[in-house]
């Protein structure tokens, strides 16, 4: 439910309000409109009837809100979700991009492809240090020891660091060493990672996971929220359907549908959306085209013996054309790189 004071509400009007809701075990979240202030209120409010409120000095309207998913949503918070990392912004005019490696396999690896990132006008270095992998047997990660050398390429570069945690125990170590935590599309719905993920003081950048609709994304993301944490950028990275000439098909359509859903940034993640190197960058160019408020993009010196994801991933020539690209494509749809 939320509640919409009039444009000229008393500070007293909105605290009596306020108090009220408090009184009745509500949680009650401001935010203001474009001129009108506007009070989400979070709880069992089937019972309350709404009335009740609309008769209080200064409220202007009462609106329940009929998605599950309530402080996701843009009826909760009319205005856009900015979030902040390091020096990139998701959710504003800008289109923030991440580029790194799918791993972090070395040092040397990690240190020499935050150089290039940093040097490409990139401000956020991704790279995983907890991999889940299809097998086994597969390179699994380097895990805290990775994240170390994440955290130090990043620093020598003054760049933000993005990695992705599998498991409760993995935040710990996170916590300590990147700027914005991933959860991968395999744990979207991993409840008891979300709800640790509410009480971090960190963002957290949100994928939609292979088979979810997109409620199911947004109440995930809602799970983090409810727990008190409201730095959530979405991710649009492909989802599972009949066609396999593709390793996943991007549903780009998620990206303007997200948006009328939600106040949080959506961005698209082309490189594990489409999963072969030479079709990135056309669905990079067509995500921002469609609004994306930035991309993540895995890149390497050395694609073809990277550990993992080295057919979806960039040489760092492909990068740097892309950027010039996706500048020329932000600036056609008024925003900017
Ligand atoms: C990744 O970003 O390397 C990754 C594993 O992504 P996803 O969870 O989208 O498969
Ligand atoms: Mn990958």
């Amino acid at each position: 439910m939320i509640i919409i004071m009039e444009q000229n509400a008393t500070t007293e009007q909105v605290q009596h309000v306020m108090e009220r809701l408090l009184e009745h075990d509500f949680d009650v979240h401001r935010s203001t409109g474009a001129s009108q202030l506007v009070l989400g209120v979070v709880g069992d409010t089937q019972s309350v009837d709404p009335r009740d409120y609309e008769l209080l000095e200064g409220v202007h309207e009462v609106i329940r809100i009929s998605e599950p998913y309530k402080l996701a949503s843009r009826t909760f918070k009319p205005q856009d979700t900015i979030v902040k990392v390091g020096d990139a912004t998701f959710g504003g005019k800008k289109v923030g991009m991440i580029a790194g490696p799918c791993s972090i396999e070395s040092r040397e690896q990690i240190r020499k492809i935050a150089k290039f990132v940093k040097a490409s006008g990139t401000k956020v270095l991704r790279g995983g240090a907890y991999k889940p992998r299809s097998s086994p047997y597969s390179f699994q990660g380097m895990g805290e020891e990775g994240l170390k050398y994440l955290r130090e390429a990043g620093d020598e570069n003054g760049l933000a660091v993005v990695s992705e945690v599998m498991d409760r125990v993995d935040i710990i170590p996170a916590l300590k060493y990147v700027d914005l935590i991933q959860v991968g599309a395999r744990n979207m719905q991993n409840f008891a990672l979300l709800k640790e993920l509410g009480k971090v003081d960190k963002p957290i950048l949100l994928k939609r996971g292979m088979s979810v609709t997109l409620k199911e994304l947004l109440m995930a993301a809602e799970y983090i929220m409810a727990g008190g944490n409201h730095n959530v950028i979405l991710c649009e990275r492909g989802i599972r359907t009949f066609e396999n000439y593709t390793r996943n098909t991007l549903d780009i359509s998620a990206i303007p549908v997200l948006h009328k859903l939600t106040h949080l940034p959506v961005v698209s993640d082309p490189s594990h959306g489409i999963g072969i190197r030479d079709k990135v960058a056309p669905m990079a160019r067509a995500s921002v085209a469609a609004g994306a408020d930035g991309l993540i993009i895995e890149i390497h010196y050395d694609p073809d013996n990277a550990l993992s994801d080295g057919a979806q991933t960039l040489f760092f020539e492909q990068y740097e054309q892309l950027v010039k690209e996706i500048s020329m494509i932000a600036k056609a749809v008024g925003r900017t790189v």
